[in-house]
């Protein structure tokens, strides 16, 4: 025995090639099926000849019982099925034939009744479908089984039924060639001839029906009747094809938004850059794009880095790439009317051929048809979806498939706005545990601070109160000790509220165009005026041409102040000190305090900007100050945006303290500076 490897219904359109199969739905071969069963259960005259193949045993056993009736009307039925579990070979109430499972006859189903009246029959062979088109197709409550397509021949014409008699006859003898007998009388019976291969295009002439009976055509109305179950089975698909695309739109929205809000492991929220890699990965495998790019972009942004994308294997990535927003005109399109653009054929679509920009965009992402919609919150544009199509044909864009889109960029956009809620909340947190971290140091160390003056002006008067016979020499020096601390105090008091105000962000910038010139001038007088004793020269090295700054005039002044403070404070008499600026680039001036002092060891550099700061311990020190002035300084310069830093060659070898400002934009005619006032 040998399997053919050829299906009986190319075996039959081989040998009459003008017969043009046709597409039937399971539901429409059901009911013919059945139609014609009937025909012989309903006829008490013909014995005929009926050959049924089923592809599978499970669907034959839902028929057994119809079969065993059809039985009691002839003696020559022959069933077919594939070899599952109990179908075997036998001979009772009729034959069965069990064909092996790679028989091409298991992904068939025929129906051959040749009687003396009569003959009629349907030979199909089954369509299969791509299994993850037709699942994604068709709801979830759709049954499978009812979307079967089968193609093939329904007919009633004698001479074609009697080929495919012929043709299953012979099947039937390959497998149960004990049954040669019973079907050579079969074939006497009704006029049939044994199947051929090579003379299979003969067809052979079928054995008039019987004189007195005419052949009976299709019956018209069989057929409208057919015509009409296709016609409904075709609605049916139709209907169930469209609730399958709301359900899968919802199923991907849902999933999407599950995603989102079961977040990450901690219950919160994800992430926007989370969600972004969510969502273009499930739209992206959803609609089989060849790409899918989500990116932040803003109404006013000039430029968008592509951050997210999917990607069909062999389609280029352009992920990180960046692009021109204000020279895209499509994206200049979405911002005025915050509506998505779809695009069928970046070749014919005059958006795009009009456009040198766009031509590019096209060229570089090898784009065939584009989508592109907007993510708003509130009309706020905060990011965009794009869809490429990259192959040669075009992709035209449906309805469903755009509105999927927008959907889900509606709940992209609630969900971004919420993740940055939730993040700024938590930086807002941060500041507020830093603020309060910050206070309770602050009070720790300004207790400290403020207690070793006043237990000095606390000794000094109580010994003046104690002792009245107190020499005058020492009287003077207690009396000036307590001046010069209590001196220290107001100092301290007065640093320390500068500086609470500055961290606490309460202080009000008043940033102006200013002349560097006029504010290090100032500075300088201001210094010259607190240091009484003798001080080490100062030289200014600020050109003139200078450009303006932009600052706050007066903490400008403040910052110069402290640094020369500090550098008359730490540099000995015949020592020097310079302030110098110059152009650090086209934004910045660089200011720079530079003196022969004591300098700072390498490990120092950052920490003399700390609060309360001193190389010596307050008692032991020959010089005032705070601890406070440095601290003051980087809060002043971080506050316009600069930065603030030491250098020096180590001890005894002078120190450098540098400090950026930003160089004030002056458009055409700016007036010279302000004049810079005395806080
Ligand atoms: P202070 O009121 O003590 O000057 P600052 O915050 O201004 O407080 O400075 C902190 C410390 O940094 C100083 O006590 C000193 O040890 C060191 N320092 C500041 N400026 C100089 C400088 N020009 N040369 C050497 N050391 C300096």
């Amino acid at each position: 025995m040998s399997i053919s490897t050829v299906s009986v219904l190319s075996d039959l359109l081989n040998a009459i090639p003008q017969l043009r199969p046709q597409l039937y739905f399971k539901a429409s071969l059901t009911a013919l099926s059945h139609a014609m069963e009937d025909r012989v259960l309903a006829d008490n005259t013909d014995h005929p000849l009926l050959i049924a193949s089923f592809q599978r045993e499970r669907y034959y056993r839902q028929e057994a019982h119809r079969y065993k009736r059809i039985a009691q009307k002839t003696d020559q039925v022959y069933v077919l099925s594939a070899l599952e579990t109990d179908f075997t070979n036998a001979s009772g109430f009729y034959e069965t034939i069990a064909f092996d499972l790679e028989d091409p006859l298991s992904q068939e189903w025929h129906l051959v009744i040749i009687g003396q009246q009569y003959a009629t029959c349907v030979v199909c062979r089954e369509r299969f479908m791509n299994p993850s088109k037709t699942k994604s197709s068709l709801p979830s409550t759709f049954d499978v089984d009812s979307s079967r397509q089968f193609e093939g021949i329904w007919t009633s014409d004698r001479t074609v039924s009697f080929k495919a008699a012929e043709l299953l006859l012979a099947r039937i003898l390959n497998y149960r060639p004990e049954l040669s007998s019973k079907i050579e009388q079969a074939r006497d019976n009704f006029g049939l001839s044994p199947y051929n291969k090579r003379k299979s295009s003969k067809i052979t002439k079928p054995k008039p029906a019987p004189v007195g009976v005419s052949t009976i055509d299709l019956d018209p109305f069989v057929e409208r009747l057919v015509t009409y179950l296709q016609a409904g089975q075709y609605k049916l698909l139709k209907a169930y094809g469209s609730i399958a695309e709301q359900e899968r739109k919802e199923r991907l929205v849902n999933s999407i938004t599950s995603a989102i809000r079961r977040g990450s492991n901690t219950g919160q929220p994800l992430h926007p850059q989370e969600i972004l890699s969510i969502a273009v990965e499930e739209l992206g495998l959803a609609l089989l794009v060849c790409r899918c790019l989500i990116y932040r972009a803003g109404a006013t942004e000039t430029t968008a880095t592509i951050t997210h994308e999917f990607l069909k294997p062999e389609v280029k990535s352009i992920a990180g790439q960046t692009l021109q927003l204000q020279q895209h005109p499509l994206f200049q399109l979405i911002i005025q009317q915050k509506e998505s653009i779809a695009i069928d054929d970046t070749q014919a679509d005059d958006r795009t051929t009009n456009s040198v920009a766009l031509q590019e965009l096209v060229e570089r992402f090898a784009l065939r048809s584009w989508l592109i919609v907007p993510v708003l919150y509130q009309s706020r544009l905060l990011g965009v979806i794009e869809l490429h199509h990259c192959g040669e044909s075009p992709h035209p864009w449906q309805e469903n498939e755009i509105s999927l889109v927008e959907e889900l960029a509606t709940q992209i956009g609630a969900a971004l706005i919420q993740a940055e809620a939730y993040a700024n909340l938590e930086d807002l947190n941060q500041q507020l545990e830093a603020l309060d971290r910050t206070r309770s140091n602050l009070i720790a160390i300004t207790g400290h601070e403020l207690r070793t003056p006043l237990s000095t002006i606390q000794v000094c008067l109580e010994s003046l109160a104690t002792e009245p016979d107190m020499p005058w020499e020492l009287r003077e020096v207690m009396l000036s000790t307590a001046l010069s601390d209590s001196e220290r105090m107001r100092k301290l008091v007065q640093d320390f509220l500068t500086l609470s105000s500055l961290e606490s962000g309460q202080v009000q910038w008043h940033a102006e165009s200013l002349s560097l010139e006029e504010c290090v001038e100032l500075a300088l007088s201001r210094t010259r005026s607190r240091v009484a004793m003798a001080q080490p020269k100062i030289t200014t090295q600020v050109l003139e041409n200078l450009p303006l700054v932009r600052a706050d005039g007066d903490w400008l002044v403040e910052v110069i102040s402290k640094l020369l403070d500090n550098a008359s404070k730490f540099t000995p008499p015949q020592g020097e000190i310079t302030i110098s600026a110059v152009c650090r680039d086209r934004q910045t001036i660089e200011v720079t305090v530079t003196d022969t002092g004591r300098g700072i060891e390498n490990g120092r550099l950052e920490l003399v900007f700390d609060r309360f700061y001193q190389e010596e311990a307050s008692l032991r020190r020959t010089v005032g100050g705070t601890g406070l002035g440095l601290a003051i300084c980087r809060q002043i310069v971080t506050g316009w945006g600069g930065k603030i830093w030491a250098e020096s060659e180590g001890k005894d070898r002078g120190s450098k303290f540098h400090f950026t400002i930003p160089i004030a934009i002056t458009k055409q005619v700016e007036p010279r500076s302000k004049k810079v006032t005395k806080k």
